[in-house]
């Protein structure tokens, strides 16, 4: 079987519930979100300077953060078994994630999945405030959303094979009209439902292993 490249998001696909909003449900300001929102959507702030506002509040530091996360985020099912799956047939795996590089490795250091690569940003947590620090690595603006979003990251990794994504939210919506095949749930599928786009439903990573085989078996890859 040919080999793919696997790019999977991290917070609601990887984890249960997003990393973020455990997050700021926890130690955020309540109200910061709802202040910045008119900004927000007049375009006087962007997204990145919102979430920095907002995390700015939060006043953790590291250890507290990821001892409320292995708490509450929780993983979802198959994910380790989806790396060896990928290592076993020669597929390269890449996470994209909107979220904080620390907290990110910290979970999967926990699952010993501290090997795969990581696209994210990253997040300094302080007891006086929480730094966010947003990666170059996201390159061009994105003609899509007009935002510096995961396309660019997953084009320059890109190498020709079959992409198969896997996710959930608002910052997967560009990347994943790149891919030849689709895992999304949540808003992410409603997203795609209401552009009439194919994708596969999930709920684990199990699902994801059978289907992926099974859609290789189909020849569907080679397209
Ligand atoms: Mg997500
Ligand atoms: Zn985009």
């Amino acid at each position: 079987m040919a080999p793919l490249l696997l790019a999977v998001d991290f917070d609601g696909t990887i984890t249960m519930r997003d990393t973020l909003h455990v997050i700021v449900d926890e130690y955020g300001c309540e109200g910061v979100w709802e202040d910045l929102e008119p900004d927000l959507r007049a375009g006087r702030i962007t997204i990145e300077q919102a979430m920095s506002r907002q995390f700015a509040e939060v006043r953790a530091d590291h250890d507290e953060i990821m001892a409320l996360v292995r708490e509450r985020a929780g993983t979802r099912d198959g994910i380790h078994e989806l790396v060896e799956f990928a290592d076993a047939e020669g597929h390269r795996v890449v996470i994209m994630s909107a979220g904080f590089r620390t907290v990110i490795d910290g979970v999967l250091g926990d699952l010993g999945l501290d090997h795969l690569e990581v696209v994210s940003n990253e997040a300094i947590f302080a007891p006086e405030g929480c730094t966010l620090v947003f990666s170059d690595d996201r390159g061009e603006i994105c003609p899509l959303c007009d935002r510096r979003c995961k396309r660019h990251a997953l084009a320059v990794r890109h190498r020709g094979e079959p992409i198969v994504f896997v996710g959930d939210g608002i910052s997967d919506r560009c990347v994943s009209g790149m891919a030849d095949l689709v895992f999304a749930r949540a808003h992410l599928a409603e997203w795609l439902d209401e552009r009439g786009d194919a994708y596969e439903p999930f709920e684990d990573f199990h699902h994801v292993i059978a289907r992926v085989r099974e859609w290789q078996h189909e020849g569907r890859a080679a397209a």
